[in-house]
């Protein structure tokens, strides 16, 4: 772990001079939004900072805060009760865009055994850290956030019904300059505020469509990685809405443009070292490298769903847009779901490109180090690397195509249930049916479009 960039110490020195006067206690959903509650800063630190509580339907909700049923973990018939919220004081740290705030985020802890609940994103990736860990080694990972930004706030846009959306510039502005200096009164603070809270970015840069972006953050172990990114997508959002505009994560918001993704660097490191540089292989690629990344892409379809968590996820994987199709691997071939980079280098790395700006974070990164670590366990064998257009590459193996095939894929996923547990399998298996169950309840504008005079 990162040593806190705000001790406890200091925490307390702020608040006794006045400097903090509140901390905002958080924890990240099964949709990667941090949820919490605000405190008044001296109550925080007289006696918060231990846990503090909240209702245990936070791990069992949508977008919209629905409370389906078929969740084993809560329901209306157990009564709803209290998870604990343990804070992290390692995660410690000033939230420079708000006045006066700091933030921290906390486990999720059972009431009564004080267990971390399994299906919670945090428990779940710090499980799969503990595995890797027996077999000696440690993940690093860098997660890029993709995102558009609109001309209106989400209060305007929404009052409009969510119709005629401008984004902000108004052409694919990939690696412009000009146009995102245009943008700076946005992006500026928020790679300075970030920055300063103690989240290594290392650039934003303008992406392939009219107002999208792109900020990278550096490579770090995985749980720090996670962190950053859900406090980094947080902050977006909040310091897009300070500036009037709305920051929208939405994969797929127009079906004619380019849609967001979340790629996903990884490499494995022992002692300091990074495991996946062999000098006299291929590529430079070590044989922990080959069994990972063969983990990795045998076990892509399984794990789909949890890097493309709703209907609207899979409308971005499309041929001929840089969103992958296939469970293969390239070298520095941005056609395939996972491109070798760095090769012959300290940084050779997996970048897995199937992922959307979608993804909870926690969630992406314990399902592919799971499959990479049955990669390892297993001493499987790398394929050879594919070539070429591979959205054109009829013998490669496709990722599902839909939520329904995500789901039932996850299912049925006895690989998954070996490593993550049944119940939370089970839990977001339900998580996923419900979504399509809304999704098939729902009367589509399209549909209305379509039929309305011509059916
Ligand atoms: P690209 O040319 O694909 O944009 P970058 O050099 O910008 O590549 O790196 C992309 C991301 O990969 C960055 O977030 C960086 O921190 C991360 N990265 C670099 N080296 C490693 C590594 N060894 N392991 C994991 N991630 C890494």
């Amino acid at each position: 772990m990162m040593t806190a960039i705000l001790t406890f110490e200091e925490l307390k020195s702020q608040v006794a001079s006045g400097l903090t006067d509140t901390v905002l206690a958080c924890f990240v959903d099964m949709q990667g939004r941090l949820m919490g509650k605000r405190f008044h800063a001296v109550n925080f630190v007289e006696t918060s900072f231990s846990e503090t509580h909240c209702c245990n339907y936070l791990l069992a909700t949508d977008l919209e805060m629905a409370t389906p049923d078929g969740y084993a973990s809560s329901s209306w018939e157990a009564g709803y009760g209290d998870y604990i919220m343990k804070p992290d004081l390692e995660t410690l740290r000033p939230v420079p865009w708000l006045d006066g705030t700091a933030m921290v985020l906390c486990d999720i802890l059972d009431h009564q055994t004080h267990e971390p609940i399994s299906h919670s994103p945090r428990a779940i990736l710090k499980k799969q850290i503990e595995r890797l860990e027996k077999l000696g080694f440690e993940a690093k990972m860098a997660t890029e956030l993709e995102f558009f930004l609109f001309e209106k706030s989400f209060d305007e846009i929404r009052k409009d019904g969510f119709r005629d959306l401008q984004p902000i510039s108004g052409y694919n502005e990939d690696y412009h300059i000009f146009q995102t200096t245009k943008e700076e009164s946005v992006m500026r603070p928020i790679r300075n505020h970030l920055f300063a809270a103690g989240i290594p970015i290392e650039n934003s840069k303008g992406e392939a469509e009219a107002g999208q972006e792109e900020l990278n953050i550096r490579y770090a172990p995985a749980l720090d990685c996670a962190d950053h990114h859900s406090i980094a997508k947080h902050a977006i959002k909040e310091i897009s809405w300070q500036h009037g505009r709305a920051a929208s994560f939405l994969p797929k918001w127009d079906k004619d443009r380019v849609g967001s993704s979340s790629h996903v660097h990884q490499s494995l490191w022992k002692d300091g070292k990074p495991v996946f540089f062999d000098q006299s292989k291929d590529h430079g690629m070590s044989e922990i490298m080959c069994q990972y990344m063969s983990g990795l892409i045998k076990y892509a379809p399984d794990y789909t769903y949890f890097l493309a968590p709703y209907v609207n996820s899979y409308k971005r994987f499309s041929k001929g847009t840089f969103a992958p199709t296939k469970t293969v691997w390239s070298v520095d071939n941005r056609t395939a779901g996972f491109r070798l980079c760095g090769e012959n280098s300290n940084g050779i790395r997996v970048e897995c490109r199937i992922g959307g700006s979608d993804l909870n974070p926690y969630l992406a990164q314990a399902v592919m180090l799971a499959a990479g670590i049955k990669g390892i366990e297993d001493a499987m064998r790398l394929a050879p690397a594919t070539t070429g257009d591979v959205y054109q590459d009829a013998s490669a193996k496709d990722i599902p195509h839909n939520l329904r095939t995500a789901t039932e894929t996850l299912r049925s996923s006895k690989f998954l249930r070996e490593a993550l547990g049944d119940d939370v399998v089970d839990h977001y298996t339900r998580a996923a049916e419900w979504e399509q169950e809304e999704f098939d309840r729902a009367v589509t504008d399209w549909e209305i479009q379509r039929g309305f005079e011509r059916a």
